[in-house]
């Protein structure tokens, strides 16, 4: 603890400003809780805006139901607010098969998240690093950070781990799974047509144009014989990230060379991803895994549902158990560091289920307070009480 410059205390500390982390702030503020947000960027937003991912996956099943409420629902409409949008007018009928999504600017989104974050009162820490846990034996009640000022120490009555890689959890000691990633990358190009078509159309969503590279969700893509990336280990994020700039160079040389001696650079890159796009890093190994196999499955700890964005087997409950640590008290994990496995684990890291998880952390974190318990003490139906007051499904048989 030597070299603590700060201190600062507050009811609940949430660690990473990724969609999971906004939501699970903006929650626990409104319900009058003390709150801060940790991010070590200058954005909130994670991979969703710094990351330039820029699609919200639905809210909605592929038979025209909305099965994700709250503030899921509220950042879906936020992410458009100041820039163009995509949602189908037709989400709700189920012969279409459209689902509640859309297509979002980045910064347009940015913009956004920064006035509901100030407008709910969470005092908001941006370019500050979370870089340990103070724990007392097992509990966690605070965590160091690091930023300008030097080192601090911010205690919280109860932590939420928004990292997107079970950061915290893993430096408390809470038990965690790890897997390696597909190289791609994704990035904002401008190219004359998509302008061309944006000024035809009339359409400024056709300027909000990005290119992919690599590999997809499933690998498909990834260029032959190259490796697969570990988000946890300080070098290959370097790697990574260095190897997916190469690719997009090669890309252009390939591109603009078709164009001959006139040297017109028709495509062009417009905005590089500012954080590493890794699909999967470290999640924790919870008191409860969701398996692969578990769509739609009911669960006593139901916290709500999210829709499998690939259709298909379509709705999964969220047990409340995934998001709680083993081994590691007042803690609780939200966005894709939750624990899951394979097609649950495909379905729970996308932004909208994101959003979800945050909110029902921030939700757990703020009652653990109130009663002055942990998350794992928690009584499942004062959580699920309140979550009800918020509309929430909690039980995928009545969709
Ligand atoms: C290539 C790719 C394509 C994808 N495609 C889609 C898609 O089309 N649609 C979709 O919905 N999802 C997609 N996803 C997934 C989705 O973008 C993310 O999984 C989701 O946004 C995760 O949100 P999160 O808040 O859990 O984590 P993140 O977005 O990773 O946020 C974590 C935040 O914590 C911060 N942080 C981390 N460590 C610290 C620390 N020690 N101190 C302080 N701050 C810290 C980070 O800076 C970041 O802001 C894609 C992901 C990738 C990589």
């Amino acid at each position: 603890m030597s070299g603590i410059k700060y201190t600062r205390e507050y009811d609940v500390l949430v660690a990473g400003g990724g969609i999971a982390g906004v939501a699970a702030a903006l929650a626990s503020a409104r319900m009058g809780k003390k709150t801060v947000l940790v991010e070590k960027t200058i954005f909130f937003g994670g991979l969703a805006t710094t990351g330039l991912i820029i699609v919200y996956l639905p809210l909605s099943d592929s038979r025209g139901n909305q099965v994700t409420f709250g503030i899921a629902e509220e950042l879906l409409l936020e992410s458009i607010k100041y820039g163009p949008g995509d949602i189908p007018h037709d989400w709700n009928n189920p012969e279409t098969r459209s689902r509640y999504m859309t297509r979002f600017s980045p910064a347009a989104f940015t913009l956004a998240l920064d006035k509901v974050l100030m407008d709910s009162g969470v005092e908001l820490w941006l370019d500050t690093l979370v870089c340990d846990c103070v724990m007392d034996r097992d509990r966690i009640t605070g965590v160091e950070v690091e930023n300008k000022s030097g080192r601090g120490l911010l205690k919280a009555g109860c932590v939420i781990d928004a990292t997107g890689d079970a950061d915290v959890a893993y430096r408390a000691g809470a038990p965690c799974v790890e897997q390696d990633n597909w190289m791609s990358i994704w990035w904002m190009e401008a190219s004359l047509d998509k302008a061309e078509e944006a000024v035809s159309e009339n359409s400024g969503a056709k300027l909000n144009w990005d290119r992919r590279l690599g590999g997809s969700n499933t690998g498909e893509g990834m260029p032959e014989g190259m490796k697969k990336y570990s988000g946890t280990d300080g070098r290959e994020v370097s790697e990574f990230v260095l190897h997916g700039r190469k690719l997009m160079r090669e890309f252009y040389e390939k591109e603009q060379s078709k164009r001959g001696e006139s040297g017109r650079k028709d495509i062009f890159p417009m905005t590089l991803p500012s954080m590493a796009q890794f699909r999967t890093t470290r999640r924790i190994d919870g008191i409860k895994t969701l398996r692969n196999v578990d769509f739609y499955r009911h669960f006593d700890d139901c916290v709500g549902m999210v829709a499998d964005w690939r259709g298909g087997r379509d709705v999964w409950e969220v047990p409340y158990y995934t998001l709680v640590p083993q081994k590691v008290k007042g803690l609780l994990a939200a966005g894709r560091c939750i624990s899951t496995e394979g097609e649950s684990w495909e379905v729970m890291r996308v932004i909208q289920a994101a959003a979800h998880t945050g909110e029902t952390a921030g939700v757990a974190a703020s009652m653990a307070v109130d009663n002055d318990t942990t998350p794992d003490m928690l009584d499942i139906t004062d959580l699920q009480n309140e979550l009800l007051r918020r509309n929430f499904l909690l039980d995928v048989g009545n969709i």
